[in-house]
């Protein structure tokens, strides 16, 4: 009787674990719980005595699995004792590098606070700056067909840019978009939509296919966390890459404070640039070299920046952006129609961010974005809350669907998708990489741009 007091005891606690970290948006109750907990130890295990057992009677009490199972309760136990959420944003323990001050508000909280008092300025001052901007902009346009380069991906952030750049700031703007072959057909009719109401240029750079699919079977092969490295890395390649090519120095980009301003948390992501670890990689697990696909590492971004001059700049910094007016205005004006959650506009990455991320590696990125709009003061608290009562996936059947066309479309059987989602996560550095490096470089000009007094590079390098 004693021992199975201890069983209930831990098994409530163990609730409270799953009920804060649950993935699929089921209702936890009592019985259910137990057997997801059973049913999740079967899977780490792949012992196939845990069995579901409901309640546990008094004559299993003596058997090697029931006292295993004490075991498991207890560590589940600890877990959950250990569970912690910010009180003002919606991070939480999840996250390995977050800390937490005697009120219980998390560190990345107060570094977002920094970060966004910094970015975004008082409104005077903003509008001088936002002038000298687009009078840098004018300027390098003269004489081209173009002013700036603005880069889309069919999103809320960046298709507002361009609706800024060129209704607002009075610019011509170049559309840059780089299609990976995973846009859904809504995001496309979007930048259709977008692209064609504001009456701009659009360049589409098509990535090929083949070489794309076999880089990305590479990074599942690597079991690496930040598979959308070789997205992000090829629109920074586009980007710089139109830029230099119609000679303009401003890369107007929908990153922002208000919305991004929240750091990414230790081992959630991995840096985009690191042209060595893309490389490494494919060279480890690919069938075919990288021939087409277009690279940016470190090198080639300072190559960019110091001697063709080309800025990135995060243009929504420079007026009251506020995310759900911006997006009143694109679905009044254009016939915009939004997604469920940020960055899923891309069936790979909704694909990636609501089941991969969460099942693979244990990370919600909803926590990131919902507390940058809870920090900005853009969504309450309790709102952001309640997207966690639900599944990072808008429904089971898109999920079913997604499945299906994502494991069919990079050549994975499904027995080989489990295999990949019960094997470990392996850092990024276990291959060859260039961050630590660049950080060690960009650290050591930083600290000579203080003892210089800013004189020596005025500019960020
Ligand atoms: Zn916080």
């Amino acid at each position: 009787m004693r021992v199975w007091l201890g069983v209930s005891r831990n098994f409530n606690l163990a609730t409270h674990f799953y009920e804060n970290n649950r993935v699929d948006g089921t209702i936890p109750s009592y019985d259910m719980d137990l057997m997801k907990i059973v049913s999740r130890r079967r899977e780490h295990s792949g012992d196939r005595r845990w069995r579901p057992l409901g309640v546990a009677g008094p004559h299993r009490e003596n058997s090697e699995c029931h006292w295993r199972r004490l075991r498991e309760m207890d560590e589940l136990t600890r877990e959950a004792a250990n569970y912690r959420l910010c009180t003002r944003c919606v991070m939480d323990s999840s996250a390995p590098d977050l800390t937490f001050d005697a009120s219980g508000v998390c560190n990345f909280c107060e570094e977002t606070r920094e970060i966004m008092a910094r970015q975004i300025l008082p409104q005077d001052q903003r509008e001088r700056k936002r002038q000298e901007l687009i009078n840098r902009c004018l300027d390098n346009g003269k004489g081209k067909p173009y002013d700036c380069v603005v880069g889309v991906s069919g999103g809320v952030d960046s298709s507002y840019m361009l609706h800024l750049a060129k209704l607002e700031f009075g610019l011509r703007p170049l559309a840059v978009h780089l299609d990976n072959g995973w846009n859904g057909e809504l995001a496309n009719n979007n930048i259709e939509r977008i692209v064609n109401g504001v009456g701009v240029d659009l360049f589409t750079h098509v990535i090929d296919w083949e070489e794309n699919r076999d880089m990305q079977r590479s990074y599942f092969k690597a079991h690496v966390i930040n598979i959308e490295a070789l997205m992000d890395n090829a629109m920074l390649a586009v980007n710089y890459r139109m830029a230099r090519c119609h000679k303009l120095n401003t890369i107007l980009a929908g990153t922002n404070a208000s919305t991004e301003g929240f750091r990414m948390p230790k081992g959630w992501s991995h840096d985009a640039r690191d042209k060595k670890n893309i490389k490494a990689i494919q060279k480890r697990f690919g069938t075919i070299p990288i021939r087409t696909h277009w690279l940016q590492g470190h090198l080639d971004y300072l190559i960019d920046k110091r001697i063709f001059g080309v800025q990135w700049i995060s243009g929504l910094d420079y007026v009251d952006y506020v995310k759900a007016q911006a997006l009143e205005v694109l679905k009044d004006r254009y016939g915009y129609r939004p997604y469920p959650y940020k960055h899923y506009e891309s069936i790979f990455t909704r694909f990636y961010q609501g089941y991969i991320l969460p099942k693979k590696f244990g990370v919600d990125k909803r926590r990131v974005h919902l507390s940058t709009l809870v920090v900005s003061g853009q969504m309450t608290r309790d709102m952001a809350l309640k997207h966690f009562e639900t599944s990072p996936y808008p429904d089971a059947k898109l999920l079913h669907e997604d499945l299906e066309y994502v494991l069919k479309r990079l050549g994975f059987s499904r027995g080989e998708f489990e295999a990949y989602l019960a094997a470990p996560a392996v850092p990024h550095t276990a291959y060859p990489s260039e961050s630590a490096f660049y950080e060690r470089l960009y650290a050591a000009v930083r600290r000579l741009r203080i003892a210089f007094g800013g004189r020596m590079f005025n500019e960020k390098f």
